[in-house]
């Protein structure tokens, strides 16, 4: 069963068991905005029973990265009567790249989505979009009728196409905030990331912060996200610029860098460092060419 907590008048945190999820509702008086739908049609079907109970409005929705979590469940609020699904449209195009691919996580929990076997499993990509790449911070409003949401993005941290939503003092981060679990640094941009969780902490106007897994946290929770993975950089660098120095040894092991995450998460996000340093030297080597450059964005 879906669990509803109302933060303030006419906003909620819907979440579910599985990979302990928040979805959210925000009610206007012409329209309301649902912030991600879940993994498959099992899941969907309960925020929406969810947001039902708890209104009548047409549903816009908001996905807030190309997850699977996050926006596997659309079919089902498609069939509700939405029309609009919100996105970054770097999280739209990963949708259309890597949206079937997807199936594969899902299959425990929602087993006709793993199959694509059933009503409800097709992938629904989103069909509006915040303005930019992704790279940049970037920001629109949807107007839900004498209420908006802002819909931001504050450029590549946990993906390459996270959106916040705003509205009143509630902001509801995606899994740019993770609460109960170590970050997921798969195929995040982990510089880029503490820079976001920097900035989102900075933004006054918050004082509750809804991660896409686990329990509301306060601005103290962000900045702590954000040192934590500031440390964890800068002991990977310090350790890569000792490797550097002559006779210098480079940690072998993961645990060698004492980063403050379990090995797992520390594991991933060593591969994820090292991952982009080489692409940013490709990248680098490749702008270094005579001809035309690579964009810049
Ligand atoms: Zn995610």
């Amino acid at each position: 069963m879906a669990r509803i907590n109302e933060l303030r008048d006419g906003v909620f945190a819907v979440s579910t068991d599985n990979w302990r999820l928040n979805s959210g509702l925000v009610l206007g008086t012409r329209r309301a905005l649902v912030i991600d739908t879940g993994a498959g049609p099992r899941q969907a079907r309960e925020i929406l029973g969810a947001v039902r109970s708890l209104t009548d409005l047409p549903l816009t929705v908001v996905n807030t990265h190309a997850h699977y979590d996050h926006f596997m469940g659309n079919a089902v609020f498609q069939r509700d009567g939405a029309e609009e699904f919100w996105a970054h449209r770097a999280c739209a195009e990963a949708i259309q790249e890597h949206g079937d691919y997807q199936r594969s996580y899902v299959g425990t929990h929602e087993p006709e989505m793993a199959a694509a076997d059933g009503p409800d499993t097709r992938l629904v990509v989103p069909n509006r979009h915040l303005p930019g790449t992704g790279r940049r911070p970037a920001l629109t409003r949807v107007d839900l009728g004498e209420r908006g949401a802002v819909l931001f993005s504050l450029g590549r941290g946990h993906t390459d196409n996270d959106v916040c939503v705003g509205v009143d003092d509630v902001v509801f981060t995606g899994d740019i905030v993770e609460q109960g679990a170590d970050p997921s640094f798969d195929d995040s941009y982990p510089r880029g990331w503490a820079t976001a969780l920097e900035h989102l902490a900075a933004l006054d106007r918050y004082r509750v912060f809804v991660p896409g897994h686990g329990h509301p946290v306060e601005r103290g929770f962000v900045l702590q996200q954000a040192q934590t993975m500031r440390t964890a950089i800068e002991r990977v660098d310090a350790s890569e610029a000792a490797a550097a120095q002559p006779e210098g040894l480079r940690p072998v092991t993961a645990s060698m860098f004492r980063l403050p995450y379990n090995p797992g998460a520390a594991r991933i996000l060593l591969d994820r460092l090292e991952r982009i340093r080489v692409e940013d030297a490709a990248t680098a080597a490749l702008a270094a060419l005579p001809g035309p450059q690579p964009r810049a964005d």
